[in-house]
C-alpha cells in the first residue's frame, strides 16, 4: 500500500483511483425526452463533464435494457444538467455508440504430421 492508499474502484462513483486522494467527480442529471422522460425522471450519475455524463448514461441505458440499441446504431438524444442545476440550463446531447470487434490470439501446438499447413 502506497502513501496514496490502495489503487481501487471507488464504491461511490465507480471510478478507479488512489483511495486516499480520490475525489468523486460531480453528479449530473440525464433524461431522454424521446422516451417520455422529463426533468423529474432524470437519473443521477457521476461524470467529469456534461459530455461524459451523456456517454455514461448511454452505456448504462444500453446495459440496463440489455438490448444495446445505442451501440447497435440507434442514436439517442438526452438532456444533461448539473445535479443541482435546473431544467432551463440543461444541454442537449446526441449520443451514438459503436461496437468494436475484439480479437484474441493464443499459441497452440503445431501438428508435426502437417508442418506449416496450419492444421
Ligand atoms: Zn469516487
Amino acid at each position: 500500500m502506497s502513501a496514496f492508499g490502495d489503487y481501487e474502484r471507488c464504491s461511490t462513483c465507480g471510478e478507479y483511483g488512489w483511495g486516499r486522494t480520490h475525489k468523486c467527480p460531480p453528479r449530473f442529471r440525464v433524461w431522454r425526452p424521446e422516451h417520455g422522460e422529463d426533468f423529474a425522471d432524470a437519473g443521477l450519475l457521476y461524470a467529469r463533464d456534461h459530455e461524459e455524463a451523456a456517454e455514461r448514461w448511454a452505456e448504462k441505458s444500453d446495459s440496463d435494457s440489455a438490448e444495446y440499441d445505442i451501440v447497435g446504431g440507434e442514436p439517442a438524444k438526452v438532456y444533461v444538467v448539473e445535479a443541482d442545476g435546473d431544467e432551463e440550463h440543461a444541454l442537449l446531447f446526441h449520443v451514438e455508440g459503436e461496437a468494436q470487434p475484439v480479437y484474441h490470439a493464443r499459441q497452440i501446438e503445431k501438428d508435426p504430421s502437417a508442418p506449416f499447413r496450419g492444421r
